[in-house]
């Protein structure tokens, strides 16, 4: 705790001048007195009578009274009573001034406290010395009130500073005895302030280590009744003039820990709920793929088995129709084309549906495959078609893939094929493209034909779904082998068109897939 001890005594002499009253019934003698202190420098106030002079004494202060002993009406003594009978002035020394020896003696029988005798003829020299002896003494005395004030002042801050704080706060000696708390101890200890000061403060926290101060430490604290609590204390040093002291602020974290506890409890349960989670979709996937290859195992046997006593169908109605055409009657001549033509259309069914369930397996390894190199062997076996209608096929850009390369001709083959088929009265024009994103890579297929009504547009990737029925030959499985193949390489498909505005089939494969830009080529 620190004072303003040096700076009040300086602000003290520089300006503030002390009062001194004169009290003389006579005029003359006023003015020889206020001649005789001026050089003091001091305040000098005059009065001409006892009353005068109590009045002045009820609006102001002085360091010293010079009181003329005979004087009409209220004599000197008689003033000088009345002056100590009042609390404000009880300890303002008065200074007699008074002609006769005998009067000290007179006045010896009160007991007045701090008062002298000054016999006259004044000697200016000793009234000089004597009062600034007064003067000095009443300097003194201010500054020590003030000082006391202050000190006063600081440790009442102090003391509500340290009542402010949210922590329980403990100052304690360099050793560990207590000298001070704040009320919160008593709350979070269960103490009485004066049961612990003066005790070591691993009372209250045993295992506090002093030595790191400013950090915040976890430790465990000990209420009255003995039970244990989770705290945290941070130590700070406090130099003061009596010495180092140490400030302990102390908080309960009880509810925090408590907390944590909850939510690393929460946590755990949670990290086993997702695993339990993952391993059941682990196990339903599993499921999935199973029964997904148990149906692409009896889709490819059924329609592999089909086609054997399909075949025979097919062969003996054609026999059938090529040696009894013409010989039973003309009905029945048409119901024979009827099962030629049903049994070649579930050939080509079967043929598709066996393709379709082969689709989502690979028929090679994967291998580095250019795809500028998948759509020349399209159009060489688009061949026919291309030329029968005049196709144009373009590409640019297109990418090296990590893939089998039998599945990459299937699904250009069935892109390219159906935008030749679907053509509009224009001649064809086909460009196909690539072009990198930023988490993958998309292709497209853009041609000019007849375009596909935009709600349609997830229905054509459906398994025997056709838009255009008998228009146009197809058995409705081409886009689905598409969608599958794309999807086994983590791709998706999709289709941006508008009746009569072409058709843009677009599909992505991601970055492992592609391997590298090839060299353009067209
Ligand atoms: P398919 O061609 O054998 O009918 P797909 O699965 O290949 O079967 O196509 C499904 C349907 O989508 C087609 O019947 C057709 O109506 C429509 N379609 C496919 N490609 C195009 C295209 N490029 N332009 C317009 N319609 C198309």
């Amino acid at each position: 705790m620190t004072t303003a001890f040096g700076s009040a005594a300086v602000a003290e002499s520089a300006q503030d001048r002390v009062k001194i009253l004169l009290v003389d019934d006579s005029p003359e003698n006023l003015v020889s007195l206020e001649a005789a202190l001026e050089s003091l420098g001091q305040e000098l106030v005059l009065a001409h009578s006892g009353m005068e002079a109590l009045r002045q004494l009820l609006e102001d202060d002085f360091a010293a009274i010079l009181l003329d002993v005979k004087m009409p009406e209220l004599d000197g003594f008689q003033t000088a009573e009345l002056i100590r009978a009042r609390r404000r002035s009880r300890h303002t020394p008065i200074l007699f001034l008074t002609a006769y020896k005998s009067d000290e003696h007179l006045f010896r029988g009160y007991d007045m406290g701090a008062v002298d005798f000054l016999f006259k003829p004044i000697v200016p020299e000793i009234l000089r010395s004597k009062v600034s002896v007064f003067v000095d003494l009443s300097r003194n005395n201010a500054l020590l009130r003030r000082q006391t004030e202050a000190l006063k002042k600081t440790e009442q801050k102090f003391r509500s500073l340290l009542e402010a704080a949210p922590d329980a706060m403990i100052i304690s000696t360099a050793d560990g005895e207590i000298t001070l708390v704040n009320s919160q101890v008593e709350a979070m200890f269960g103490f009485r302030r004066e049961e612990v000061i003066g005790r070591g403060i691993e009372l209250l926290v045993p295992d506090r280590d002093p030595a790191s101060p400013g950090a915040h430490q976890q430790v465990t604290a000990r209420r009255k009744d003995g039970s244990l609590f989770p705290a945290e204390v941070t130590v700070s040093p406090l130099q003061t003039e009596e010495g180092l002291l140490i400030t302990s602020a102390i908080r309960d974290v009880t509810e925090r820990v408590k907390r944590d506890e909850e939510i690393r409890e929460l946590n755990a349960r949670l990290e086993q709920r997702v695993a339990e989670r993952t391993r059941e979709l682990l196990q339903v996937n599993q499921a999935l793929m199973q029964s997904n290859e148990d149906l692409n195992q009896f889709a490819y046997a059924a329609s592999h088995d089909l086609q054997e006593p399909l075949r025979m169908i097919a062969l003996y109605s054609e026999m059938l129709e090529r040696q009894y055409a013409g010989k039973l009657d003309s009905e029945a001549d048409r119901y024979i084309r009827f099962v030629i033509n049903g049994a070649h259309r579930m050939e080509m069914l079967l043929k598709d549906l066996l393709a379709y369930s082969q689709a989502g397996s690979a028929a090679g390894p994967a291998a580095p495959v250019s795809c500028a190199a998948v759509l020349e062997k399209v159009l060489l076996n688009l061949r026919a078609s291309i030329e029968q209608n005049q196709a144009e096929v373009s590409w640019e850009g297109l990418p090296v893939v990590e893939a089998d390369e039998i599945r990459m001709v299937q699904l250009f083959q069935n892109l390219v094929g159906n935008a030749i088929k679907y053509r509009s009265k224009e001649p064809p024009r086909i460009r196909i493209t690539a072009q990198q994103r930023e988490a993958d890579w998309l292709f497209s297929v853009e041609d000019n034909g007849i375009g596909i009504r935009p709600e349609y547009s997830q229905q054509v990737f459906g398994i025997f779904k056709r838009l255009h029925g008998h228009t146009y030959p197809g058995t409705g499985i081409g886009l689905a082998i598409c969608q599958r193949i794309v999807e086994r390489y983590g791709g998706r498909i999709w289709v941006e068109s508008a009746l009569g505005k072409g058709s843009k089939f677009c599909f992505t494969l991601p970055p492992a897939v592609v391997r590298q830009r090839a060299a353009r080529t067209d």
